[in-house]
């Protein structure tokens, strides 16, 4: 079974249900950058304040910024994990494979949720996260296009991209994923 895990797709795809899901039932460290940054914004720390500027508008925070929380967290060379939300960048994915070389963990698969903007912006506002409003979701969504669908290119000439539809439901998109980890 496939063990080290990186989750790509829109803000809506349902990475977090999904990730949750199977690093539960495999016992994968589940990573997201989002609920990580959301915990600092929570507990008002320093950098909780400097994310929380430019999560409210829906743009990226700094790539040091969320390389220096991915670091504290990565990687108990014995678990297996499941990154959610990172990279979202060409330059936090570089970042982030000079730092699994070091740690002799490479990636073994990406998963991409696609699903159709229709439904994503339906998604997104019955979930109603502070970040969810209109104005916020058309950045967000334009950001994904801008600097996060180069990495599909980016892993699929590593050879490691798989795509699911992620238009169906729950169960339906959990058992697709199944398919391709085990
Ligand atoms: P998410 O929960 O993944 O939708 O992330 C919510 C917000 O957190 C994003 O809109 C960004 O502001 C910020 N964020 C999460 N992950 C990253 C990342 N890898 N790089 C930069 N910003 C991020």
């Amino acid at each position: 079974m496939k063990k080290r895990l990186l989750f790509l797709g829109p803000p809506g795809a349902g990475k977090g249900t999904q990730a949750s899901r199977i690093s539960t039932k495999y016992n994968l460290l589940h990573l997201s950058t989002g609920d990580l940054l959301r915990s600092e914004v929570k507990e008002g720390t320093e950098l909780g304040k400097e994310a929380a500027i430019l999560m409210d508008k829906g743009e990226l925070v700094s790539d040091k910024l969320v390389l220096s929380i991915v670091e504290k967290k990565i990687i108990s060379p014995n678990q297996g994990w499941l990154l959610d939300g990172f990279p979202r960048n060409l330059s936090q994915a570089n970042s982030l494979e000079s730092l699994l070389k070091k740690l002799s963990q490479p990636i073994e698969l990406v998963l991409l949720l696609e699903v159709s903007d229709q439904l994503l912006i339906e998604r997104l506002l019955a979930r109603g996260r502070s970040d969810d409003n209109e104005e916020t979701i058309a950045n967000r969504l334009e950001i994904y296009r801008e600097k996060t669908t180069p990495l599909i290119e980016h892993y699929s000439r590593l050879d490691l991209l798989h795509s699911i539809n992620g238009d169906g439901g729950i169960n339906q998109i959990e058992a697709a994923i199944e398919e391709i980890l085990i």
